[in-house]
């Protein structure tokens, strides 16, 4: 697998184009989306802060020599997550009660973003303890206000419309000069003009895009390329089966090629036969099931594969969006799904002098 920074910064780039004016949480949560969170960092340090789940992955950030913010965006659990968010200097999101109170009993200095939930239904304060929580601790300073939106994907979303109302109702909360912070991906593409001082995307910086109706988008450089070898070039006769189940059983005599990825690596189980996978630069479609190590596609008459050469699943010239769809899921899993033993070589490091 190649994983291109060069075109996660040009990402980068097209977030600022599209958000002129406005700081980005640059998301690199569960290792960047497979892309490896230290690389991605350490290539994207104009980002004004980034963002992960866990407290675990800013702390290998941090050792890492990571100097910017980094945003915990589930908090922390307990006091010695606190106390180590403080040691490490990390923004922590608070979404609960439990969370203000920890704070309360801890008086070291805090960088706090406050979450409200204004429709997705499940991390942040609502706007009625919002209200509270302002008139009890109003001299609290808080970097700004963060909430996640549901829906921002879809074309005339309702729960977006609701979302949007409540995201009014906050800011006239919260008065004028605060920092919101609300953008995803989808809704940097999708509600441009929403205002906000900070944008958060995640997936388009991997160069795909969140919504199926606009997908893939131009501007956006896919940052992995998923590539696997191939290891055998097989004839198969008529009638006969290939793979698990013998689900694939060819009409005529066929040439089939075996490539070195399957589910183990990150490759769904779930695909559907036919799904495409790149070879040669033509598409060729996957027969039988998906193994464990292996899977199986029909090559053309005529055609040139050899043992050694490689084979695309995803990535520069074969759209994750496609495959995704073919797999009924989304590019997000797949980008995280793919495993530890699926070697990483990349592109564009940092620059020097
Ligand atoms: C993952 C995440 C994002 C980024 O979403 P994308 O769709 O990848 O842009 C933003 N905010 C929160 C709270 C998230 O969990």
């Amino acid at each position: 697998m190649t994983i291109d920074l060069d075109a996660v910064e040009q990402n980068l780039q097209t977030v600022r184009s599209l958000a002129p004016g406005r700081k980005v949480m640059a998301v690199i949560k569960a290792d960047a989306y497979g892309h490896g969170a230290i690389a991605v960092a350490k290539k994207l340090t104009a980002a004004d802060a980034f963002a992960v789940g866990r407290i675990s992955e800013a702390v290998k950030l941090r050792e890492a020599g990571i100097g910017n913010p980094i945003c915990l965006l589930e908090g922390v659990l307990d006091k010695e997550e606190l106390n180590l968010a403080s040691v490490y200097e990390f923004q922590v999101v608070v979404h609960s009660d439990y969370q203000l109170d920890l704070l309360k009993q801890q008086s070291a200095r805090r960088q706090i973003w406050i979450k409200v939930d204004t429709g997705m239904g499940r991390l942040g304060l609502s706007l009625d303890e919002l209200k509270k929580l302002e008139r009890s601790w109003a001299s609290q300073s808080v970097l700004g206000y963060m909430t996640h939106l549901a829906d921002a994907g879809s074309p005339d979303s309702a729960l977006m419309e609701k979302q949007l109302g409540r995201i009014d109702t906050l800011r006239r909360l919260i008065g004028p000069g605060k920092n919101l912070n609300i953008a995803n991906s989808a809704a940097i593409l999708r509600y441009p003009n929403l205002d906000a001082a900070w944008v958060r995307p995640g997936l388009m910086l991997y160069g795909a895009s969140p919504m199926e109706d606009l997908a893939p988008i131009s501007s956006l450089y896919p940052a992995m390329t998923f590539t696997a070898p191939v290891i055998a070039v097989r004839s198969v006769k008529q009638g006969e089966s290939v793979g698990y189940g013998g689900l694939w059983i060819a009409k005529e005599d066929t040439e089939i090629a075996v490539i070195a990825a399957g589910y183990a690596d990150g490759y769904p189980r779930e695909i559907s036969a036919g799904a495409p996978v790149l070879l040669g630069g033509d598409e060729v479609p996957l027969i039988g099931r998906v193994s464990m190590d292996m899977i199986c596609v029909r090559l053309a008459k005529g055609h040139h594969i050899a043992p050694g050469d490689r084979a695309t699943l995803w990535g520069a010239g074969l759209p994750i969006e496609r495959v995704a769809a073919c797999a009924d899921t989304v590019p997000y899993t797949l980008m995280s799904g793919v495993t530890a033993r699926v070697p990483r070589f990349y592109r564009g490091g940092i620059r020097r002098g």
